[in-house]
């Protein structure tokens, strides 16, 4: 049987690769990143049932890592795929992390002692990290990499030593280089997922202007025990808040909406296991409701411990004080309404990764109008692309939650296996 190429190490590539291999089937996991578990692992919980988001996915990180017939490759890129169905040729690189997975115990030892600090874009830029680190605690594999485009010894001093100084397993190595491959498979999963919307798109709502205005991805980070303030509720300037507010569809009320409802909902629990006292203020747009009869979370709302304001038009944010409270005004079906909030959870969108974006142009897929992989039979292969032999899985195709992503992982891998019994390789 032939191998197979799964591209990105989300909770979608991750499990297609771990059905792949349970099927006896060779994969190689390509992952951009020096981690595997995607997005899911910037997550404290998940919605809906509230389970620890490190418990969830730790367990499945490490069955890939340990799994003999799955290739994890990570710090990889995609630079060739030529070919068809059954016959896929694929040159990839690999960059160098410089540091030895077998000999790294993973001990902090080097990143305490680099003097090189950069935005840790992890973080959603909200800490730094080390020129060489993991991007959070917990991370699998947990074992460094040395950023070269932000490391001395690749920007004029070719002198310092200090991490591999610091590390008594000998496991830094910068001799090491990048290395380039090619492989040959049968098919190929695009689990290349999603990419939050950038926070200056949200400045009418003060983002950036504002210490209390988080994205939902920030706000994932804050809240996380592994994240910048080990999740210690405070405002991007560390004070504690004293009333807070969610603008459930920031973006607008589009078809992916549901999701927004989704880690709202999320938001709203955080808010309340942490900030007990506090009653938060929820804006949801009037217009959504009737509309919102596939989102099985929207009627959540209706008893929701929260004072839920139903908007006729999108709420204004304004600034007051020296402060910067927040002093959000909408109009209602009765009138108007104002409240003030220290705190503003902002509902922002899922937008293509790069990743996706990159790979529509480069195998010609067809995308759809929000710039995903478009599938072209939804009612009969929800996982199919334009083109045979190539299936997606997760946010690749659309924003999804979890439980569609890994149902999606399941289908593309049925969909390899059921192409091998008909004479495929
Ligand atoms: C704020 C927020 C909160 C959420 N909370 C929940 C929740 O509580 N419950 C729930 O069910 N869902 C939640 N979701 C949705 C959840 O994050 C997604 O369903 C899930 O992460 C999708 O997984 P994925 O594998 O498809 O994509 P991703 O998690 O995006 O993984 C994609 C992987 O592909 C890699 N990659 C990208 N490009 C390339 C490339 N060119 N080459 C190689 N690798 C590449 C990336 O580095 C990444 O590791 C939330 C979403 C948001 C925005
Ligand atoms: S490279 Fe060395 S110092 Fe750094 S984490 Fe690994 S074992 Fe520790
Ligand atoms: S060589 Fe110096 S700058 Fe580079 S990662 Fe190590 S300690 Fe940091």
């Amino acid at each position: 049987m032939a191998d197979v190429l799964v591209i990105g190490a989300g909770v979608a590539g991750m499990k297609a690769s771990l059905l792949l291999a349970s099927a006896g089937r060779q994969v190689h996991l390509v992952e951009s990143s020096s981690v595997i578990g995607g997005r899911l692992i910037r997550c404290e919980d998940i919605f809906p049932t509230m389970e620890c988001a490190t418990c969830m996915v730790s367990p499945m990180q490490q069955e890939v890592l340990r799994n003999d017939l799955i290739n994890v490759i990570t710090l990889g890129e995609i630079l060739s795929i030529e070919g068809s169905i059954g016959d896929f040729r694929v040159r990839i690189r690999k960059q160098a992390s410089c540091v030895d997975p077998v000999a790294c115990i993973g001990c902090a030892e080097c990143w305490n002692a680099c003097q090189v600090e950069i935005s840790n874009s992890f973080e959603e830029n909200l800490s730094s990290r080390k020129a060489i680190s993991v991007p959070c605690a917990g991370a699998l594999p947990n074992v460094p990499w040395i950023d070269r485009e932000h490391c001395l010894r690749w920007n004029g001093d070719e002198n310092c030593s200090l991490c591999a100084d610091a590390c008594v397993f000998a496991a830094v190595d910068y001799s090491e280089v990048d290395s380039e491959f090619d492989i040959t498979v049968s098919d190929l999963i695009l689990s290349t997922g999603y990419q939050p919307s950038p926070g200056e798109v949200f400045e009418k709502f003060q983002w950036g202007i504002s210490p209390g205005v988080f994205t939902a991805s920030e706000f994932e980070r804050y809240y996380s025990s592994n994240g910048p303030t080990s999740g210690e509720l405070v405002t991007k300037n560390g004070l504690k808040p004293a009333s807070t507010a969610i603008i459930v569809h920031a973006d607008g009320t589009g078809s992916h909406s549901n999701i927004n409802t989704m880690y709202s909902l999320k938001f709203l629990h955080y808010l309340h296991e942490k900030l007990p006292d506090i009653r938060p203020v929820v804006f949801l747009d009037a217009s959504y409701s009737p509309l919102a009869l596939e989102d099985r979370n929207h009627s959540k709302w209706l008893t929701a411990e929260a004072d839920v304001i139903l908007y006729t038009q999108m709420p204004r944010v304004q600034t007051t004080g020296d402060n910067k409270t927040l002093s959000i005004t909408c109009s209602t079906a009765d009138g108007s309404f104002q409240a003030e909030a220290d705190l503003l959870l902002l509902g922002t969108s899922m937008l293509p990764s790069e990743g996706t974006s990159r790979f529509i142009e480069l195998l010609g897929l067809q995308c759809s109008d929000e710039g995903f992989i478009q599938k072209p039979e939804p009612a009969f292969s929800s996982v199919s692309t334009s083109v045979p032999g190539i299936f997606t899985a997760g946010c690749a195709g659309g924003p999804q939650d979890i439980a569609s992503s890994v149902i999606e992982a399941a289908a593309a891998v049925g969909r390899v296996l059921a192409d091998a019994n008909r004479g495929g390789k």
